[in-house]
């Protein structure tokens, strides 16, 4: 019987933790397989972890190093298996490929040309759109405050359309240009927002079939009201593109489409917008809720994050490292609005107009990506830079970006 002679022996870091130095004196390991995690404030683990990292170890020492490195936070590393032993009955070191992120063309990355430098590295910056919201128009009010006032909320955190005291609307020219420029682009849905009014000029037809020349699919974002208008101009159409209408109703609403049993041309989507407990409607699972800056208990009892979701919830390593790098919420998309100016989405903070002779799709690209309004606003960044889950918890929610001192979850109470 062959003996294991003890140098033979290897302390291995599992490939699928993650590893995050919170802070000198914080780290969290995360099991990508089964969402185990240890948070420890342990110097020895700490340092451990640190030589495991070092290049030349790439995740593997000789185990003999646990004679100088032991604590009750090592042994429960061992036992949760975020690090293990291994016999080799040659000489040879195991291979580990420890999932590090390809920072090449890392926007953060020093430069000697600063971010100017990175942006020319990273080549084309037309692909990074993947989705753009075309605010058509804005409805006109219909001396209801109230709904005026929460509609007009909403609207700055779900794509449903906005009330103003005019018809301001986004001229058919300009939804051209737009088409045009997003060919070169990774986008395949476009988003349109609008109320019916913005179709008395340009007829429905008339501007599903000037869409239906572009190879892409659409969405309709209105409210219930304008629905009826829009589906008797639908029957009309000749070249119909592919269609999902988005169809929104809260409490002011006065009815709701009775969709079933109908066998329709293109998708419906019905949404129930929630500004408090009392629009909570038992089995429908299409609500999105509303803050209004006074449901605050409500936010806190049905939206916030609570440990138990992130004890529940497996976190791949692939969402972790995109966490890590963008905002998966807003990263790639931008906003149009009817005047021409351009956000990137999240926020209302102009980066161009249309209108602007020097616009150019890659000019508004570069701006976000140099300014970062909400494309790459990652945790880290904010108030929730030394929490331990940073990277596990969804990215930055659009709630978030309006109240910035306000954390969405129930955990960290600092
Ligand atoms: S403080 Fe931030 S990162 Fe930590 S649990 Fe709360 S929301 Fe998530």
């Amino acid at each position: 019987m062959k003996t294991i002679k003890l140098d033979n022996k290897w302390l291995i870091m599992s490939p699928s933790v993650f590893v995050d130095m919170v802070n000198e004196h914080t780290i969290l390991l995360y099991d990508t397989k089964n969402g185990h995690y240890l948070i420890s404030h342990d110097n020895k683990l700490i340092s451990l972890v640190t030589i495991l990292y070092k290049p030349q170890n790439l995740g593997v020492v000789n185990a003999e190093i646990l004679a100088d490195y032991n604590s009750v936070d090592i042994d429960e590393a061992l036992e949760k298996g975020f690090i293990y032993t291994k016999n080799m009955t040659n000489k040879y070191k195991p291979i580990n490929f420890l999932p590090i992120l390809n920072l090449q063309k890392d926007l953060e990355k020093e430069d000697e040309n600063g971010i100017k430098g990175r942006l020319q590295i990273i080549g084309s910056k037309l692909r990074f759109v993947s989705g753009v919201y075309i605010t058509l128009d804005y409805a006109v009010s219909n001396n209801d405050e109230k709904l005026f006032q929460l509609r007009n909320i909403a609207a700055t955190q779900h794509p449903c359309p906005s009330y103003g005291n005019v018809n301001e609307k986004l001229s058919v020219d300009n939804v051209k240009y737009i088409l045009e420029n997003l060919k070169l682009t990774s986008t395949a849905i476009v988003d349109f927002i609008c109320s019916s009014y913005y179709f008395e000029n340009c007829s429905f037809r008339n501007f599903l079939e000037l869409i239906s020349k572009y190879g892409f699919s659409y969405r309709f974002h209105i409210y219930i009201e304008d629905y009826e208008r829009l589906a008797q101009e639908w029957e009309t159409v000749e070249d119909k593109p592919i269609v999902e209408f988005v169809i929104y109703n809260d409490r002011f609403s006065s009815h709701n489409v009775i969709l079933e049993n109908k066998s329709l041309p293109y998708k419906i989507k019905q949404v129930t917008l929630i500004y408090d407990e009392c629009d909570l409607q038992i089995g429908n699972e299409n609500m999105l809720p509303v803050w209004t800056g006074d449901n605050m208990e409500f936010f806190k009892k049905n939206i916030w994050i609570e440990k138990s979701d992130i004890d529940n919830t497996v976190v791949n390593m692939h969402s972790i490292f995109r966490n890590k790098k963008l905002n998966a919420n807003f990263f790639g998309i931008i906003d149009f609005i009817p005047n021409g100016n351009i956000y990137p989405h999240g926020v209302k903070h102009s980066i161009g107009n249309i209108s602007d002779p020097k616009f150019s799709f890659s000019s508004v690209i570069v701006k976000e990506l140099k300014d970062n309004n909400s494309w790459r606003l990652t945790r880290n960044l904010t108030h929730c830079s030394q929490c331990p889950y940073r990277y596990l918890c969804p990215p930055i929610s659009i709630y978030e970006m309006q109240l910035k001192n306000i954390k969405m979850c129930n955990i960290n109470k600092h």
